[in-house]
């Protein structure tokens, strides 16, 4: 039976692959320090071949027994966390990404980073190819994250050109699905929140910037495919579909029904303009492709939480 760590595997993309590795038949340790995870991600989990390990990974990592697969998401991922958690946001990017590497050389297993799109920056590209270099302002509020990973994904390759480990690099678009915070500040489930409450849904400029949004189950077969290819290069995961927050926001009010009108605030400083993946690499290296369009998986998603969930609880009141 092979072994999976995932760390930060009680957050909402890490409790998805959890419960996928578990269907493969692996045995899964879950290592996090619930800072901005939870068990309730991973309460459903009745499995023996599961474990959770408390701990911070920015803290040496050691494990007893073998280790087949490194997946390592450990990282304050909304910009409500990594605002509030600047320098944890830094030193989880750097020691982190050392020590999830380290176990990864030490137990000769497959590496897995979960990057992000945020490398490209406020992309003078698009869409976004893997070989485009970014434009990101490193001493701007969304620095922190933004080099974080940056710097996290040059340590992996030295890892791998220099020491040998067998990595793979996983560059995130915005994903959305079950288990994300009511108030993690991204907008899918702020816009949800506002609508099911009949309050006004909150765009910021004037909405005319772009996202694409990648139903969570489709981003966990293309994370799972890049885990089981020999593939060593940075590979975009996302859905190219690409929609303006005023559309997002649009077809949230008709999909749940909502009274909400939109009303407009200032633009957090840095917010890129436009952001789509170009999954070609994904396409040709992987064969994966992401099967959910906007509506259907914004209907999953409203299905499949309850609304207390969705509504959630203000955790600065
Ligand atoms: P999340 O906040 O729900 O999950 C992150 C998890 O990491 C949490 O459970 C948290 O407690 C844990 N963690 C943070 N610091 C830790 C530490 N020092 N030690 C141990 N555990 C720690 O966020 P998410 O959306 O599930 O993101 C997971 C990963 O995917 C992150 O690395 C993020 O950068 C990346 N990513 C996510 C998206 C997205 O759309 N959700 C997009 C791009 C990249």
């Amino acid at each position: 039976m092979p072994t999976s760590v995932v760390t930060g595997g009680a957050g909402f993309l890490g409790s998805h692959l959890c419960e996928h590795l578990l269907r493969e038949g692996h045995r899964v340790i879950c290592v996090d320090n619930l800072d901005t995870g939870s068990l309730t991600n991973i309460e459903q989990i009745r499995d023996e071949a599961f474990a959770f390990v408390n701990h911070d990974v920015t803290r040496h990592l050691d494990l007893p027994g073998p280790v087949d697969f490194v997946f390592h998401f450990a990282s304050p991922a909304s910009p409500i966390d990594y605002l509030r958690l600047p320098l944890h946001t830094l030193k989880v990017g750097a020691y982190g990404t050392h020590n999830a590497l380290g176990l990864a050389k030490f137990k000769r297993a497959r590496f897995l980073l979960a990057s992000t799109s945020e490398v490209y920056g406020d992309p003078l590209e698009h869409p976004q190819r893997e070989t485009y270099w970014g434009n990101v302002n490193p001493i701007g509020p969304r620095g922190v994250y933004d080099e974080a990973k940056r710097y996290a994904e040059a340590l992996t390759m030295a890892y791998h050109r220099q020491q040998g480990v067998d990595t793979a690099i996983v560059r995130i678009f915005n994903t959305y699905g079950p288990r994300m915070r009511a108030f993690d500040g991204r907008a899918i489930p702020t816009f949800i929140r506002q609508a099911l409450l009949d309050q006004s849904l909150t765009v910021f400029g004037d909405g005319s910037q772009t996202r694409s949004f990648c139903y969570v189950d489709d981003l966990i077969v293309g994370i799972w495919a890049l885990a089981t290819s020999g593939v060593h290069d940075p590979v975009n995961i996302g859905n190219p579909e690409e929609f303006t927050l005023l559309e997002l926001a649009t077809r949230v009010i008709e999909l749940t029904g909502s009274q909400s009108s939109i009303v407009f605030e200032s633009l957090p400083e840095n917010d890129p303009q436009q952001r789509r993946p170009d999954i070609s690499r994904a396409r040709e290296l992987l064969g994966w492709e992401p099967l959910t369009g906007l509506d259907p998986g914004l209907r999953l998603l409203l299905e499949r939480t309850a609304r207390h969930e969705l509504i959630g609880r203000n955790p600065t009141v």
